[in-house]
């Protein structure tokens, strides 16, 4: 199989050097695969630009073919891109720490707030206020009066006819007061047009001066990060990000997007509406779902149970590989619904389907009626199937032999790849084909 898969590549390819010509279906397919993750056109356009820009010409002496090595580049910058720098959340040296959550309704910053408060009181240690300053709804007060109930957080109790910086202002005073390590400010949602609410919350941010201001944003968003992105930026000093809804089915494309269009690290993501449903950014998992590369891994793992050939089976595989073997091989592909549908899974996968449609499920087909038609001694030894033991066999079969050929090819394509997974083992095996 690898053999097969860098055969075809290097056809396309001028081994050793990455240029223009040889990583044009990479491109392309990666182009795709952020836009398909969401990220904004911008966004994709100058991440293409600056890794094609890094890439073009370098030379490499691996085993890889330039799309190959192209890939790895683009996993590399990506994760560069998303997390190379500080990503926790600063401490005032002189308490109480202060955070301001901010960012539009519905993102998930009442809820964030609980998971934070919880967070940093149970694992820190930390003496928490829960503020809101989202006066305007009641149901949005309770909210986070609930939740602060819930995470055994104090909720900051305020006067009626406070306006919202008065709330902030008088419980950032009692926090000081009571000796609270950290106070967690929530903002009521805003429509990012509403121009009234958009300064008021400025006008908060000014008067507090907040030790982190952070932007909730939802990796749902879409395209809209980018207004989102501007309109926040330039009324307040955004100093860090939380990504919310990351276990919707979303690639998550909003990460790279956020990140580029502020340049603000991501600190948090949530995964889940429970409270302990929040972790620290990983740059290396989020490149790795923006790119479709947790679907390789998961595929990787079904390879490995489903098909070829199972591990034990290898491991005793003392003797010779034969077409015995093969045909069990054969068997196991066609059973898990064939190659078409495992390469499916792939998120490059039309540039591997290109590459590898030389074998499909009805060849598959065609094999086990040409193996069927072979003698006992033929399926031992194959190397004794010259031209006449070629001409019966594809008459036996009701197929030419060409078809015959092919199998043989097949085979010994097959034959090579079980001996090299004896010696370094499937998974990099496998892994070898896409880094
Ligand atoms: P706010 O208007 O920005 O304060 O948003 P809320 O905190 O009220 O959240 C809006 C909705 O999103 C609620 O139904 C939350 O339960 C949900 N939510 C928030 N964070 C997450 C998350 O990480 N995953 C999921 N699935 N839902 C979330
Ligand atoms: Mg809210």
């Amino acid at each position: 199989l690898k053999k097969r898969f860098s055969e075809i590549l290097e056809k396309i390819s001028n081994k050793g050097i990455i240029t223009e010509k040889n990583i044009k279906v990479t491109l392309r397919e990666i182009r795709k695969s952020l836009l398909e993750a969401d990220v904004a056109l911008s966004v994709v356009k100058k991440f293409i630009h600056n890794v094609k820009k890094k890439s073009l010409g370098k030379k490499f002496n691996t085993s890889l073919t330039p799309g190959q090595e192209f890939i790895k580049i683009i996993k590399h910058e990506l994760i560069q891109k998303l997390g190379n720098d500080d990503n926790t959340l600063k401490f005032s040296k002189k308490p109480p720490s202060i955070y301001l959550i901010v960012g539009l309704q519905g993102m998930g910053k009442t809820t964030s707030i609980g998971k934070i408060g919880q967070l940093l009181h149970k694992q820190y240690k930390k003496k928490v206020l829960n503020v809101t300053t989202d006066t305007y709804r009641f149901a949005a007060v309770k909210q986070l009066e609930l939740l602060s109930l819930q995470t055994q957080i104090d909720f900051f109790l305020f006067k009626e006819n406070n306006d919202p910086k008065e709330i902030a202002i008088n419980s950032i005073k009692y926090a000081i007061k009571k000796s609270y390590d950290v106070v967690l400010i929530d903002t009521s949602g805003r429509l990012h047009t509403d121009q009234k609410m958009m300064l008021e919350l400025q006008d908060i941010y000014k008067t507090i001066n907040p030790t982190e201001t952070l932007l909730v944003v939802d990796s749902m968003l879409g395209q809209d990060v980018t207004n989102i992105a501007e309109r926040f930026s330039t009324l307040v000093n955004i100093t860090g990000i939380i990504l919310t809804k990351m276990d919707s089915d979303t690639k998550g494309g909003v990460a790279l997007s956020i990140k580029e269009l502020t340049q603000k690290p991501i600190k948090f993501v949530g995964n889940g509406e429970k409270l302990d449903a929040i972790e620290i950014f990983n740059s290396q998992k989020i490149a790795n779902r923006i790119l479709g590369m947790e679907d390789i891994f998961s595929l990787i793992k079904e390879i490995e149970n489903k098909i070829i050939l199972p591990k034990q089976k290898i491991n005793n595989l003392k003797k010779k590989f034969d077409l015995n073997d093969f045909l069990i091989y054969v068997n196991q592909v066609r059973n898990t619904g064939g190659l078409a549908y495992l390469i499916k899974k792939l998120p490059i996968n039309k540039t591997i389907s290109q590459l590898s449609n030389t074998i499909n499920d009805k060849e598959l087909n065609n094999f086990v009626a040409i193996i069927n038609s072979m003698t006992k001694i033929e399926k031992k030894n194959p190397n004794i199937i010259k031209n006449s033991r070629k001409h019966r066999i594809a008459l036996g079969s009701g197929l030419n032999v060409q078809s015959v050929n092919k199998l043989l090819k097949q085979f010994d394509i097959v034959k090579k790849m079980v001996e090299k997974v004896k010696k370094i083992g499937l998974s990099q095996s496998i892994k070898n084909l896409f880094f």
